[in-house]
């Protein structure tokens, strides 16, 4: 019999390995909702944006920047949303399964926690849960492209998802919808909602340019000048739907990637 009062602690310690992410660069942590196609079938999501889901996304992702002081930025589109941690946080000692652990919990529990406020006549039928990675972006370029990515992504997808369920809503089944829309440029989806006019420009700018949720660090106010300089920064998280692709955006939140 094998006593395990004798087996030293370190040496079991010794099989787990930190996978610790690079020093000096920007953590980026991705959570997506995991089978959320049936998820926002099964809770009757309205199609292709129900406006309350992304509020409620929204509502989380605020909660996880005011929870997680190193979160400098998020960006959110679907049931997706990236965080991005500051290139010097030590939060974990950069640790990244206990980053993306803790990020994931905390955002699956809100999400279940808010649900009733953002649908309270609708029952959780049963509990969603995400999945999420860390990623290191090298410089605040890169973190820029990386945002672009996913922001380019929103459009592609809500200008394709508008579409589609234009198509269903005129009559086609989900496949011959798919079928029309194969091969289909910008250019064409553009024209076919015209012809269900609807001018795209005119949709609302969470569903065509997502979701950004972040700190204004804009009104920092120094308490006493002559004290050793205390200076309170008004803790604000602010949501807005803007461009984060045109440099114009961070050249007006300088604070941000600082
Ligand atoms: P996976 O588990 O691989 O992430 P998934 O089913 O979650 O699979 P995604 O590619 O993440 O697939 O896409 C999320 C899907 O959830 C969308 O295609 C859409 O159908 C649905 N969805 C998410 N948010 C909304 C919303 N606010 N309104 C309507 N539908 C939504
Ligand atoms: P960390 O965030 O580092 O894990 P922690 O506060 O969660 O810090 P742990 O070492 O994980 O600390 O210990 C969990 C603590 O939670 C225990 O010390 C105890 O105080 C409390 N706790 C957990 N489960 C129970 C329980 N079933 N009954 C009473 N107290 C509990
Ligand atoms: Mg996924
Ligand atoms: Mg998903
Ligand atoms: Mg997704
Ligand atoms: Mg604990």
């Amino acid at each position: 019999k094998k006593d395990i009062g004798k087996v030293e602690p370190d040496f079991l310690k010794c099989f787990q390995f930190a996978k610790k992410l690079l020093p000096s660069t920007w953590i980026v942590i991705r959570i997506d909702g995991c089978h959320f196609h049936r998820f926002s079938d099964v809770h009757e999501f309205v199609k292709p944006n129900d406006e309350q889901a992304l509020n409620l996304m929204n509502s989380c992702a605020l909660a996880v920047v005011k929870e997680f002081q190193d979160t400098v930025f998020s960006y959110g589109i679907s049931d997706e949303y990236s965080f991005v941690l500051s290139k010097n946080s030590q939060f974990y000692q950069r640790r990244a399964s206990e980053i993306v652990s803790v990020v994931v919990s905390f955002f699956t529990s809100m999400y279940t926690m808010k649900w009733t406020d953002f649908f309270p006549q609708r029952e959780l039928k049963y509990p969603p849960y995400f999945d999420g990675r860390a990623v290191c972006y090298p410089s605040s370029e890169i973190l820029r492209d990386y945002l672009a990515w996913r922001q380019v992504d929103c459009h592609i997808n809500n200008q394709y998802n508008t579409c589609f369920w234009q198509l269903v809503k005129s009559g086609k089944s989900k496949s011959e919808a798919q079928n029309f829309l194969k091969g289909t440029q910008a250019g064409d989806k553009d024209k076919l909602l015209k012809q269900f006019g609807i001018d795209y420009n005119k949709l609302p700018l969470m569903f065509r340019q997502g979701s950004s949720t972040f700190l204004d660090k804009g009104d920092i106010i120094t308490v006493n000048k002559n004290e050793s300089s205390v200076e309170n920064s008004q803790k604000k998280v602010i949501v807005e739907h803007c461009n984060i692709i045109e440099p114009s955006f961070w050249c007006a939140h300088p604070a941000i990637l600082n």
